[in-house]
């Protein structure tokens, strides 16, 4: 099952920027869609239903996991969220790049449905760093900053399964190798085989 558009798996801790990133990557390049992920858990305040995720009740999730509407799935900080497999599909086999922001879990499933997926892993420069930043948002209550402290040591643990890992310290250079990851794998042998094999065969 694999469409000729690139599928990119961004994962990052929460704090390390990921969202700003993909939201400038996506405003520069309109080739690329970013999957809205299915989730139990509520909206946060200024979140639209259909744009930043699609919310459902936990017994309509399961009756998707039962129906093998998901690419993926993941139970994270006690909700769960999941990849609609039926949009990935259609987008990849029109050509168009897609892009998860999903967690490690979800990462390592879609590798094996899609082994030529592009996984980039997003650090921020310490751990230090990460903290004064979630405490910079004030969004949220120290417990709360302990706890995602915590997930943000387990994401950062599994930097190694990816091929790509960029350090978000100043966004503009960050931004810069995003941007450089998704141009290299448009003309990596993987797609330019598919999408030049007149050419190339022209040549045999
Ligand atoms: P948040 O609730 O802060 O939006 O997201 C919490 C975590 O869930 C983040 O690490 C995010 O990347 C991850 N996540 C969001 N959507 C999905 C999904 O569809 N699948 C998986 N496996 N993780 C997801």
């Amino acid at each position: 099952m694999s469409g000729i558009g690139n599928l990119f798996v961004v994962v990052a801790p929460s704090g390390a920027g990921k969202t700003t990133l993909v939201g400038k990557l996506l405003e520069l390049d309109p080739h690329i869609r970013l999957s809205v992920s299915f989730t139990t858990r509520a909206p946060r305040e200024g979140e639209l239903n259909g744009r930043d995720y699609h919310f459902v009740d936990r017994p309509t999730f399961e009756k998707m996991i039962a129906a093998g509407d998901f690419l993926e799935h993941a139970s994270v900080y006690g909700n769960y969220y999941g990849t609609s497999k039926r949009w990935i599909e259609q987008e990849l086999a029109g050509d168009h790049d897609v892009l998860l922001e999903i967690d490690w879990q979800g990462a390592r499933q879609v590798e094996k449905i899609f082994p030529n997926m592009v996984g980039i892993s997003i650090l921020p420069p310490s751990l230090a760093e990460l903290r004064r930043r979630l405490e910079a948002r004030g969004k949220d209550a120290p417990d709360v900053i302990d706890k995602r402290m915590a997930s943000a040591r387990e994401e950062i643990s599994h930097v190694l399964e990816f091929p790509y890992i960029i350090v978000n310290e100043r966004f503009e250079a960050a931004l810069s190798d995003l941007q450089s990851v998704v141009r290299a794998s448009r003309v990596s042998r993987a797609q330019q085989a598919v999408r030049l094999s007149k050419l190339i065969d022209e040549f045999r």
